[in-house]
């Protein structure tokens, strides 16, 4: 006996016994054919068929493209089932079958043949199947559809050739639309269509049915081989030996008088999420008709008046399929004659919105568990609660302009610049701004800076523009192929539309899309009801804590509300930036003498306390780890050609002053510049970023490092009292020998005693360092001796670990890197887990060897990167600090980790390179 080569699609469980599992028989019958065959399990009314195998599509490769022994003889015999299920004969004129004939491999893959529909036409048939449906204009429409999808697919004859015979038809009958043209319109067309194939292949037509089927399977066969297939499976890693399976189906026909009806649905709304069935659906008219919008459609509910039948089969077959699926399902249904037939189901693309909303209702529907419904929503579907939308009506009221790749989320509105000059200046008169370029070069970015949002003609989601933008947080459609830019005259056309520079547009980064005018947008809410439930399901998931950076109350007060249980990073420097502080930090880095030094230094005190209050107030009860001032001194004071200049204009006008008064103040201005200058000149270093910052300032400027602990410590104890729970935790900077930490620990526990014998107060505190060079994670263990807690200061680290400037690099070689392939990532935005990684391992372990109870955290940029935070989850840290918008990301981020991988192993990191891919079996999409 030959093996099974052909399976009728209630046979699947057959398959899936044979192979041992459900992917076994996906991997035999294809993804298409074994969903068909699941429906048809369920019950739900798929119109009869069957699925020729992929081992049989492998036999016939292998064997030189002859069917494998047995495969046509078992198509036969399948076919036969179809006719005696549907009462219809293959090419009898009296009671036509009609097929499709479709590809369907394991993976979905565009790259092959895809779909012949109407199998089983002949000038016979055709003619038979008028008399029984009295509209010739239907058959010969699906007759010229077949004639057409066979000479093109099976045959190889360009479809260009055929469409302008539809084309020439058109212009000859005076009308506009195919639907216009009749049905002597369309038996003239199939008649020249096969004149083509004829002329195209030295063939005719094959009028025999059975032919048809054969030449069809075939050619499915041999589209695995088909070069755009080959290219396909070679760019997205699909093996080459799988094979494609062939799947024939009964045809059915919504188009076929006003009994019956064609139409799309989702099981649930898929932009709110809202359980309601929802879709549209046409009576007599075919399922292009629905999709095209040539007719208006009706909603389906309408359908529960019209057919009222059939809906409510339909309704539960959606409700049966959704529980089955666990999924919200997106459907193609037809009626014909008033019997419903289900054509496809598949998982339905959703917002953001409805996703969050559809995982917590399932959940509560009993579908679902947790761990699947928190697994499901991916990162940047909460990222999407956080920016600027769009307004869904808006947006389908304005019609988008054009589409493009959207590779950074959020809506931006503003007039268009065309170039990164012109946006910056209008940025800075106060207007919004989108930047339109072709394509975006590293000169760019201070355009893309001020923008609101970029737009380009070209590149894609690893462009230049695109990597900014994701970087920045800036909107972004890039790669719209439908834009022409006219740099020259300023002006750009997509279609028809011409559209000037400071002309207004409103584009759509989150769906890709671009409109013409000002669309209004609304701030989504992040207290959304499903997405607050969601969230505290993952916190019950997640064994790794997540903390904000903020450097100010109101900062902290949004952390905690979006989630955050602590502050992981306060720059103290920060506040001395603001206008009224930064006069008196100068005055403190001028100092000739102690003594002016420690006026300056005192007037800061208050205001530094003050700002860490707030602060503590904030956090109540939660840990804040403050760390000692960072930069390079001279950040604090002109830059040093900015003072060279103003000196050379400020003595150019000292000749132009007419009172000695006039003088007097020019004079003392130039004496200040050029004391600045004098001490910027002395300041000044080749590298300032590995030069006198961090801990190193600290140590030569012990006053400062006292100043600061002081200020924190006061304000602990004054907060203390007001009954505030306040647990500070003091961490110093670039420290990279063992050393620096001792001395700054002396001077900390020092001034720490003293503040707290002066306000006869105790305060819980621990001192810990940040771990930002890669020779203090190889000494982590003696660092451990003196620290209480780590922090890795990731971009440092990174900076340090590959020697790239952190504020260079993205301007420069960098993106080169990224666009060529370089670096697969940047390493600035996702940890570099070869690299950087190994240190924060090796950083970890050497540190809990000495201190087991060390408190490991990270509050570089990448505290708040998916990607990153499911290394630290491995690595065994106990929290990752980020920016507070992000916080609601890295909940949900750690929770995917402790799903994935399990929960953490706190008392050294996990070995991440091993891989420890078992997880406890959550798939995470
Ligand atoms: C770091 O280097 O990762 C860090 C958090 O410190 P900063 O960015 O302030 O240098
Ligand atoms: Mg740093």
């Amino acid at each position: 006996m030959s093996k099974k080569w052909v399976y009728q699609f209630s046979e699947v469980g057959e398959a899936e016994k044979l192979t041992g599992s459900w992917d076994g028989a996906r991997a035999l019958l294809g993804g298409k054919g074994a969903n068909l065959g699941d429906m048809t399990r369920l019950g739900v009314p798929v119109p009869p068929g069957f699925t020729v195998t992929t081992r049989g599509c492998n036999e016939f490769l292998a064997g030189g493209n002859k069917f494998p022994e047995g495969l046509w003889e078992q198509e036969l015999a399948a076919l036969a089932h179809i006719e005696e299920s549907t009462g219809k004969a293959f090419g009898d004129p009296t009671r036509p079958l009609l097929v499709s004939c479709r590809s369907g491999a394991k993976f979905s893959m565009p790259g092959m043949m895809d779909t012949i529909l109407n199998l089983g036409l002949n000038d016979k048939v055709a003619a038979g199947l008028v008399a029984l449906t009295g509209d010739p204009r239907f058959v010969y429409d699906s007759y010229r559809r077949l004639v057409q999808m066979f000479g093109s697919v099976v045959l190889g004859v360009p479809d260009e050739v055929f469409e302008a015979v539809i084309t020439g038809r058109r212009k000859a009958a005076g009308v506009k639309v195919d639907s216009e043209l009749k049905a002597s319109d369309w038996q003239e067309i199939t008649r020249k269509f096969k004149e083509i194939i004829r002329t195209y292949t030295g063939k005719p037509f094959p009028e025999e049915p059975l032919d048809q089927l054969l030449l069809a399977t075939e050619a499915v066969f041999r589209s695995w081989n088909g070069k755009r297939a080959v290219d396909y499976r070679n760019a997205s890693g699909i093996r080459h030996d799988l094979g494609t399976a062939v799947n024939i189906q009964a045809m059915v026909f919504g188009n076929m008088g006003d009994d019956c009806a064609t139409g799309v649905a989702m099981s649930r709304n898929a932009t709110t999420g809202d359980n309601h069935l929802e879709g549209d659906f046409l009576v007599n008219a075919q399922g292009e008709d629905v999709v095209a919008g040539i007719r208006a459609t009706q909603p389906l509910d309408e359908l529960a008046s019209v057919m009222p039948a059939a809906y409510a089969e339909f309704k539960a077959i959606a409700e049966r399929l959704e529980r089955h699926y666990r999924n919200m399902q997106d459907m193609e249904f037809t009626v014909e004659h008033g019997k419903l037939w289900v054509l496809q189901t598949r998982d339905g693309k959703r917002t953001a919105q409805a996703e969050v909303r559809i995982a917590v209702d399932m959940v509560e529907e009993g579908m679902l568990g947790k761990e699947e419904a928190v697994g499901r929503v991916k990162p940047e579907q909460v990222d999407y609660f956080l920016h600027p939308q769009f307004e869904a009506s808006a947006r389908k009221a304005a019609g988008k302009l054009a589409s493009g790749l959207n590779v950074s989320p959020g809506a931006a509105v503003g007039v268009i610049a065309f170039d990164a000059d012109t946006a910056e200046g209008w940025s800075k008169e106060g207007r919004d701004v989108i930047m339109v370029r072709p394509e975006t070069k590293p000169d760019d970015v201070h355009g893309m800076l001020a923008a609101r949002g970029i737009l380009t003609s070209s590149g894609g989601r690893t462009s230049h523009a695109a990597l900014v933008a994701r970087q920045f947080g800036k909107p972004a459609v890039v790669g719209v192929a439908a834009l022409a830019i006219d740099l020259d005259k300023r002006e750009m056309t997509i279609g028809e539309q011409t559209i000037k520079e400071g002309d207004v547009i409103s584009i759509d980064g989150t769906l890709g899309d671009v409109y013409l005018g000002a669309l209004p947008t609304v701030i989504p809410d992040i207290d959304n009801a499903y997405l607050t439930k969601l969230l505290s399901w993952a916190d019950e998931m997640r064994t790794l804590g997540v903390r904000a950076n903020a450097d100010y109350p109101a900062d902290a007060v949004r952390a905690r509300a979006y989630g955050a249980e602590g502050l992981g990073l306060v720059r103290t420097e920060h506040m001395f930036f603001e206008s009224e502080r930064l006069g008196i930090v100068q005055k403190m880095i001028m100092a000739k003498t102690p003594t002016v030094r420690a006026e300056a230094l005192a007037a800061l005190l208050p205001l530094q306390r003050a700002d860490f209050e707030g602060l503590f107030r904030a956090m109540d009860g939660l840990p804040v780890i403050i760390r000692l001032i960072d930069p390079p001194l001279h950040e604090f004071l002109p830059p040093h050609d900015n003072l060279a200049s103003d000196l050379a204009a400020l003595k150019m006008q000292l000749q132009h002053f007419h009172t000695l008064e006039e003088m007097d103040q020019a004079l003392g201005v130039i004496r200040q510049k050029q004391d600045h200058l004098a001490r910027v000149t002395e300041l000044r270093e080749a590298n300032p970023m590995l030069g006198t910052r961090g801990v190193r300032l600290g140590i030569l400027i012990p006053e400062l490092t006292r100043m600061q602990v002081r200020a924190i410590f006061e304000a602990a104890c004054a907060v203390k009292r007001e009954g505030v729970a306040v647990r500070p935790e003091v961490m110093i900077p670039l420290v990279s020998h063992v050393n620096e930490l001792r001395s700054q620990k002396r001077a900390l526990v020092e001034e720490a005693k003293l503040v707290m014998a002066e306000q006869r107060m105790e305060v819980d505190y621990h001192f810990g360092t940040m771990i930002e060079v890669p020779r203090a994670a190889l000494i982590a263990d003696e660092l451990a001796a003196e620290a209480e807690f780590f922090s890795f200061g990731t971009n440092d680290l990174t900076q340090t670990a590959f020697g790239i400037s952190r504020d260079d690099a993205e301007k420069g070689f960098l993106m080169y890197y990224l666009e060529h392939g370089i670096l697969e990532e940047n390493p600035f935005a996702t940890i570099d887990a070869a690299g950087v990684g190994k240190l924060m391992e090796i950083g970890t372990q050497r540190g809990r060897a000495v201190r087991p109870d060390l408190e490991v955290g990270i509050c570089g940029e990448h505290g708040g990167d998916p990607a990153s935070i499911h290394l630290c989850h491995r690595y065994g840290l106990d929290y990752v600090s980020c920016s507070p918008f992000r916080v609601p990301i890295a909940r949900l981020a750690a929770a995917h980790a402790a799903l994935k991988y399990g929960p953490q192993l706190k008392a050294g990191a996990q070995p991440a390179a091993s891989g420890n891919e078992a997880g406890k079996g959550v798939v995470l999409t």
